[in-house]
């Protein structure tokens, strides 16, 4: 897959979660536990970008803590707990990068299809999974009783655990149709 096509499909990917994610907010006790314990991973033209953006300080911050990531080499990423989580606050959240406004969403870099989606868990993503469960019951009793499985096991999690699901692109804009309906 060539470059241009590679960016369109992070771009539609990217869309997709915004498209699902709406339909969700943060229980206020998780606190944020994403940003405690998750892994960032950021092209290096937003890596600029939002060292332009942001102010001094968060720049600086941004600077010390980032490191070249194993993933492509371009990529930049913070390990555990961010440093720009200040009080359960982000300090510069309106330029957050591309990888956190689309949490519990994950895209990851695929050698076929440019980009695919996964689904971490977390308490906000079982709601997700369980409305999930309920767009799949009519097309596959299997995948609605093991999503239903999950939910269940799932339901009471107070942060974010690094099982995933897959998302499936073939599925994205039925299911944020069946949203929208809700
Ligand atoms: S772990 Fe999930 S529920 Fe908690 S703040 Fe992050 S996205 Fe929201
Ligand atoms: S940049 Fe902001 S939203 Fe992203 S992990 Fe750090 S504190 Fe959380």
């Amino acid at each position: 897959m060539d470059k241009r096509r590679r960016s369109e499909k992070y771009d539609w990917l990217s869309s997709k979660t915004q498209s699902i994610l709406k339909h969700y907010s943060c229980p206020e006790s998780c606190n944020a536990s994403c940003c405690k314990t998750h892994i960032i991973d950021f092209h290096r033209k937003e890596y600029e970008k939002i060292l332009k953006n942001v102010d001094k300080e968060s720049a600086k911050i941004l600077k010390s803590s980032a490191v070249k990531s194993e993933l492509e080499g371009c990529y930049k990423s913070i390990v555990g707990k961010c440093p720009l989580l200040i009080d359960s606050k982000c300090r510069i959240y309106d330029n957050r990068p591309e990888a956190c406004r689309s949490f519990p969403f994950v895209i990851f870099p695929d050698a076929e299809a440019g980009f695919g989606l996964t689904l971490l868990l977390c308490p906000m993503s079982v709601n997700i999974i369980q409305d999930y469960a309920q767009w799949y019951k009519s097309a596959s009793s299997t995948m609605y009783s093991q999503l239903t499985d999950l939910y269940e096991q799932y339901k009471n999690i107070e942060k974010n655990n690094d099982f995933c699901i897959e998302m499936k692109e073939q599925n994205l804009d039925l299911f944020i149709e069946f949203l929208e309906r809700k």
